[in-house]
């Protein structure tokens, strides 16, 4: 069952979803070859109960960290490690906090130092499929108006959508109904109505769509090996639109996020 969120929940979002964008982007700005993504998790995790929050993946069905660190071929729920960042990386964080009582779930793929053009372009294009799945967050869309979205322009340059993992309705809890693929097709699946809250969550291949898990029981690597892009924002669909609560926005309250411990 889709839980719609009310106004006052949705301000509530907003605030979990501020802090965890602010986190999101301190962290992105520590990306350098020689941090180590352990480094990172620390970093996050300081941040986030600094603010009176609490990192929700932690313990999450066991998940022992604050952030997945996804390096290059992981795809996602990658696990921070003493594994130091070399430039041409490409390095996906995903992090969720949960502030009174709602959560908010954002990630983003980091360029380390230099990379390659095709590593970039990776990226840039993972990016774009999430801005066009936003443009799809609207009252009177169907889901697969998101997937097909995402899909048709991967597919387009020549990458693989991951079918493994998907998006995800987001509130009281991190992974609430529905589940939001990045495929699908025009018109299809459930009707987007207001007030819900979806956690959109593109996970692009340079190569082939299959993945694996490692056997740490958590790690999503390429089966191919080749090289996977994440990006993630948590959207409220309201009246006006699509509203992007993990988006940093200028005017909202600033929290005070010390870097590295
Ligand atoms: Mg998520």
């Amino acid at each position: 069952m889709i839980i719609g969120k009310s106004q006052k929940e949705i301000e509530k979002m907003r605030a979990s979803g501020q802090l965890v964008g602010q986190v999101l982007r301190k962290l992105g700005a520590m990306v350098e070859p020689g941090l180590t993504t352990i480094e990172v998790d620390a970093a996050a995790e300081k941040m986030i109960c600094d603010a009176g929050a609490y990192p929700t993946f932690k313990g999450y069905n066991g998940f022992p960290f604050s952030i997945c660190a996804s390096v290059n071929e992981q795809v996602v729920h990658g696990f921070p490690s003493s594994y130091e960042l070399q430039e041409g990386d490409i390095f996906s964080i995903d992090v969720g906090v949960t502030l009174d009582g709602f959560v908010g779930d954002t990630a983003a793929t980091i360029p380390v130092g230099t990379v390659s053009d095709d590593r970039l372009k990776l990226i840039q294009v993972t990016a774009e499929c999430l801005q066009l799945a936003i443009e799809q967050c609207r009252a009177g869309n169907h889901l697969g108006d998101i997937g097909w979205a995402v899909q048709s322009h991967a597919e387009a340059h020549g990458y693989s959508v991951v079918r493994d993992y998907v998006g995800h309705g987001i509130g009281r809890r991190m992974h609430e109904d529905p589940q939001i693929p990045n495929y699908g097709k025009p018109g299809k699946g459930p009707k987007i109505k207001n007030g819900y809250v979806f956690a959109v969550e593109p996970m692009i291949n340079l190569g082939v769509q299959q993945t694996k898990t490692l056997k740490d029981g958590w790690t999503v690597v390429t089966i191919d090996g080749q090289p996977s892009a994440h990006a993630e924002h948590t959207i409220a669909i309201t009246e006006q639109g699509p509203e992007v609560l993990t988006l940093v926005k200028a005017g909202a309250p600033q929290f005070e996020l010390a870097g590295v411990p």
